[in-house]
Protein backbone atom coordinates (compact mmCIF):
# COMPACT_ATOMS: atom_id res chain seq x y z
CA UNK A 1 0.00 0.00 0.00
CA UNK A 2 1.37 3.30 -1.11
CA UNK A 3 0.43 5.22 1.75
CA UNK A 4 2.25 2.43 3.99
CA UNK A 5 5.42 3.01 2.09
CA UNK A 6 5.29 6.98 2.27
CA UNK A 7 5.49 6.22 6.06
CA UNK A 8 7.79 3.55 6.22
CA UNK A 9 10.39 5.91 4.25
CA UNK A 10 9.17 9.16 6.40
CA UNK A 11 10.05 7.02 9.07
CA UNK A 12 13.26 6.21 7.86
CA UNK A 13 14.24 9.84 7.39
CA UNK A 14 13.27 10.70 10.84
CA UNK A 15 10.19 12.88 9.64
CA UNK A 16 6.55 12.35 10.83
CA UNK A 17 4.43 10.32 7.73
CA UNK A 18 1.74 13.27 8.34
CA UNK A 19 4.54 15.72 6.82
CA UNK A 20 4.22 14.15 3.29
CA UNK A 21 0.87 14.46 1.21
CA UNK A 22 0.46 11.74 -1.46
CA UNK A 23 -1.42 13.74 -4.68
CA UNK A 24 -3.21 10.61 -6.36
CA UNK A 25 -2.04 11.25 -9.85
CA UNK A 26 -5.68 10.37 -11.98
CA UNK A 27 -5.06 11.59 -15.18
CA UNK A 28 -6.14 9.18 -18.04
CA UNK A 29 -7.42 6.70 -15.68
CA UNK A 30 -11.18 5.36 -15.53
CA UNK A 31 -13.75 7.20 -13.16
CA UNK A 32 -14.20 3.91 -11.40
CA UNK A 33 -10.62 3.58 -9.98
CA UNK A 34 -11.09 7.27 -8.69
CA UNK A 35 -14.52 6.47 -7.44
CA UNK A 36 -12.82 3.43 -5.63
CA UNK A 37 -10.04 5.90 -4.42
CA UNK A 38 -12.59 8.37 -3.14
CA UNK A 39 -13.96 5.44 -1.56
CA UNK A 40 -10.92 4.73 0.68
CA UNK A 41 -10.88 8.40 1.45
CA UNK A 42 -7.81 10.08 -0.58
CA UNK A 43 -8.95 13.92 -1.70
CA UNK A 44 -5.66 14.71 -2.80
CA UNK A 45 -5.69 14.41 -6.87
CA UNK A 46 -2.72 15.50 -9.46
CA UNK A 47 -4.39 16.22 -12.96
CA UNK A 48 -2.05 17.32 -16.02
CA UNK A 49 -4.54 18.82 -18.07
CA UNK A 50 -6.82 21.57 -17.56
CA UNK A 51 -9.29 20.29 -19.67
CA UNK A 52 -9.51 16.76 -18.82
CA UNK A 53 -9.52 17.59 -15.31
CA UNK A 54 -12.63 19.96 -15.99
CA UNK A 55 -14.54 17.62 -17.55
CA UNK A 56 -13.73 15.38 -14.38
CA UNK A 57 -13.79 16.90 -11.38
CA UNK A 58 -15.72 20.23 -12.48
CA UNK A 59 -19.07 21.73 -11.74
CA UNK A 60 -21.54 19.04 -10.55
CA UNK A 61 -18.31 16.40 -9.52
CA UNK A 62 -16.55 18.11 -7.02
CA UNK A 63 -16.74 16.08 -3.58
CA UNK A 64 -16.26 17.90 -0.31
CA UNK A 65 -12.98 18.14 1.03
CA UNK A 66 -11.20 17.14 -2.49
CA UNK A 67 -8.27 19.27 -3.52
CA UNK A 68 -6.98 19.54 -6.84
CA UNK A 69 -3.62 19.86 -8.25
CA UNK A 70 -2.27 21.06 -11.52
CA UNK A 71 0.73 19.34 -12.16
CA UNK A 72 0.94 19.50 -15.97
CA UNK A 73 1.84 22.98 -18.30
CA UNK A 74 -0.20 25.51 -18.33
CA UNK A 75 -0.87 28.05 -21.36
CA UNK A 76 -1.67 31.94 -20.38
CA UNK A 77 -5.23 31.47 -22.40
CA UNK A 78 -6.11 28.63 -19.73
CA UNK A 79 -5.20 30.21 -16.66
CA UNK A 80 -8.32 31.54 -15.92
CA UNK A 81 -10.01 28.62 -16.29
CA UNK A 82 -6.96 26.69 -14.02
CA UNK A 83 -7.61 29.41 -11.01
CA UNK A 84 -11.48 28.40 -10.88
CA UNK A 85 -10.91 24.71 -10.97
CA UNK A 86 -7.47 24.09 -9.28
CA UNK A 87 -6.54 24.30 -5.30
CA UNK A 88 -3.20 24.03 -6.08
CA UNK A 89 -1.03 25.04 -9.41
CA UNK A 90 2.21 23.27 -9.56
CA UNK A 91 3.72 24.50 -13.45
CA UNK A 92 4.37 27.88 -13.27
CA UNK A 93 7.61 28.36 -15.55
CA UNK A 94 7.83 31.74 -17.41
CA UNK A 95 6.62 35.31 -16.58
CA UNK A 96 3.85 35.08 -19.15
CA UNK A 97 2.31 32.50 -16.77
CA UNK A 98 3.19 34.29 -13.34
CA UNK A 99 1.01 37.39 -14.92
CA UNK A 100 -2.03 35.50 -16.31
CA UNK A 101 -2.38 33.68 -12.85
CA UNK A 102 -1.80 36.76 -11.05
CA UNK A 103 -4.19 38.91 -12.74
CA UNK A 104 -6.79 35.76 -13.12
CA UNK A 105 -6.61 35.25 -9.56
CA UNK A 106 -7.50 39.06 -8.83
CA UNK A 107 -10.33 38.85 -11.41
CA UNK A 108 -11.42 35.63 -9.46
CA UNK A 109 -10.96 36.39 -5.58
CA UNK A 110 -9.43 32.91 -5.91
CA UNK A 111 -5.89 31.96 -5.30
CA UNK A 112 -4.62 28.80 -5.53
CA UNK A 113 -1.63 27.95 -3.98
CA UNK A 114 1.35 28.45 -6.55
CA UNK A 115 4.35 26.29 -6.86
CA UNK A 116 7.42 26.97 -9.33
CA UNK A 117 8.49 23.71 -11.46
CA UNK A 118 11.99 23.47 -11.76
CA UNK A 119 13.39 21.31 -14.94
CA UNK A 120 16.27 20.07 -12.73
CA UNK A 121 17.82 18.08 -15.26
CA UNK A 122 17.67 20.96 -17.59
CA UNK A 123 16.38 18.61 -20.26
CA UNK A 124 15.24 20.57 -23.51
CA UNK A 125 11.61 18.97 -24.26
CA UNK A 126 10.46 19.27 -20.33
CA UNK A 127 8.86 22.92 -18.82
CA UNK A 128 10.10 24.29 -15.88
CA UNK A 129 12.70 26.77 -15.21
CA UNK A 130 16.57 26.26 -15.15
CA UNK A 131 18.27 25.74 -12.13
CA UNK A 132 20.35 28.58 -12.35
CA UNK A 133 17.24 30.74 -13.44
CA UNK A 134 14.94 29.78 -10.19
CA UNK A 135 16.44 31.86 -7.85
CA UNK A 136 15.91 34.97 -10.13
CA UNK A 137 12.15 33.70 -11.31
CA UNK A 138 10.94 33.24 -7.75
CA UNK A 139 12.10 36.58 -6.78
CA UNK A 140 10.31 37.87 -10.12
CA UNK A 141 7.23 35.96 -9.12
CA UNK A 142 7.14 37.75 -5.77
CA UNK A 143 8.41 41.31 -6.80
CA UNK A 144 6.31 41.82 -10.15
CA UNK A 145 3.26 39.82 -9.75
CA UNK A 146 2.95 39.55 -5.70
CA UNK A 147 2.72 36.07 -5.99
CA UNK A 148 3.09 33.66 -3.26
CA UNK A 149 5.14 30.63 -4.04
CA UNK A 150 4.57 27.82 -1.40
CA UNK A 151 6.98 25.22 -3.54
CA UNK A 152 8.70 23.81 -5.83
CA UNK A 153 8.12 21.06 -8.14
CA UNK A 154 10.51 19.06 -10.24
CA UNK A 155 10.26 15.89 -12.71
CA UNK A 156 13.84 14.23 -12.74
CA UNK A 157 15.09 12.51 -16.11
CA UNK A 158 13.99 9.33 -16.55
CA UNK A 159 18.09 7.95 -17.46
CA UNK A 160 19.35 8.87 -14.42
CA UNK A 161 19.42 8.20 -10.39
CA UNK A 162 16.39 10.71 -8.53
CA UNK A 163 18.32 11.31 -5.53
CA UNK A 164 20.84 14.40 -6.98
CA UNK A 165 17.62 16.48 -8.38
CA UNK A 166 15.66 16.24 -5.37
CA UNK A 167 18.79 17.42 -3.40
CA UNK A 168 18.88 19.53 -5.93
CA UNK A 169 15.57 20.99 -5.52
CA UNK A 170 15.43 20.77 -1.74
CA UNK A 171 18.51 23.45 -1.90
CA UNK A 172 16.68 25.79 -4.28
CA UNK A 173 13.95 25.45 -1.90
CA UNK A 174 16.04 25.98 0.92
CA UNK A 175 18.08 29.49 -0.34
CA UNK A 176 14.92 30.98 -1.35
CA UNK A 177 12.55 30.60 1.85
CA UNK A 178 10.07 28.12 -0.17
CA UNK A 179 8.29 25.17 2.13
CA UNK A 180 6.93 22.80 -0.02
CA UNK A 181 8.39 20.33 -2.04
CA UNK A 182 6.43 18.30 -4.62
CA UNK A 183 8.31 15.52 -6.00
CA UNK A 184 8.46 12.15 -6.31
CA UNK A 185 6.89 9.73 -8.77
CA UNK A 186 5.57 5.45 -8.87
CA UNK A 187 8.99 4.94 -9.05
CA UNK A 188 10.85 7.09 -6.75
CA UNK A 189 8.57 8.46 -4.08
CA UNK A 190 10.05 6.84 -1.24
CA UNK A 191 13.71 8.23 -2.62
CA UNK A 192 11.52 11.84 -2.44
CA UNK A 193 10.50 11.37 0.55
CA UNK A 194 14.86 10.56 2.22
CA UNK A 195 15.12 13.70 0.32
CA UNK A 196 12.40 16.38 1.89
CA UNK A 197 8.98 15.90 -0.34
CA UNK A 198 5.99 17.25 1.39
CA UNK A 199 4.49 15.55 -1.54
CA UNK A 200 4.85 13.01 -3.81
CA UNK A 201 2.42 12.74 -7.32
CA UNK A 202 1.71 8.70 -7.46
CA UNK A 203 -0.29 7.75 -10.44
CA UNK A 204 0.48 3.91 -11.93
CA UNK A 205 1.96 2.17 -9.03
CA UNK A 206 -1.68 3.69 -7.05
CA UNK A 207 -4.68 3.21 -10.11
CA UNK A 208 -2.24 0.48 -12.49
CA UNK A 209 -1.37 1.07 -16.01
CA UNK A 210 -2.79 4.44 -18.07
C1 LIG B 1 1.80 11.49 -14.84
C2 LIG B 1 2.56 12.26 -13.86
C3 LIG B 1 2.90 11.73 -12.60
C4 LIG B 1 2.56 10.31 -12.19
O1 LIG B 1 3.42 9.41 -12.81
P1 LIG B 1 3.45 7.87 -12.39
O2 LIG B 1 4.75 7.40 -12.91
O3 LIG B 1 2.28 7.24 -13.05
O4 LIG B 1 3.36 7.80 -10.92
C5 LIG B 1 3.59 12.53 -11.71
N1 LIG B 1 3.94 13.79 -12.02
C6 LIG B 1 3.64 14.34 -13.21
C7 LIG B 1 4.07 15.72 -13.49
C8 LIG B 1 2.95 13.60 -14.17
O5 LIG B 1 2.67 14.15 -15.35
Amino acid sequence: MILDRIAGAAKEAGRAASDVTLVAVSKLQPQEKIAAMLDTGQRVFGENRVQEAAARWGDGNRREGLELRLIGPLQSNKAAEAVALFDVIETVDREKIAGALAEAMAKAGRRPRLYVQVNTGEEPQKAGVAPGEADGFIGVCRARYGLVVEGLMCIPPESEPAGPHFALLAKIAARNGVGKLSMGMSGDFETAVRFGATSVRVGTALFGAR
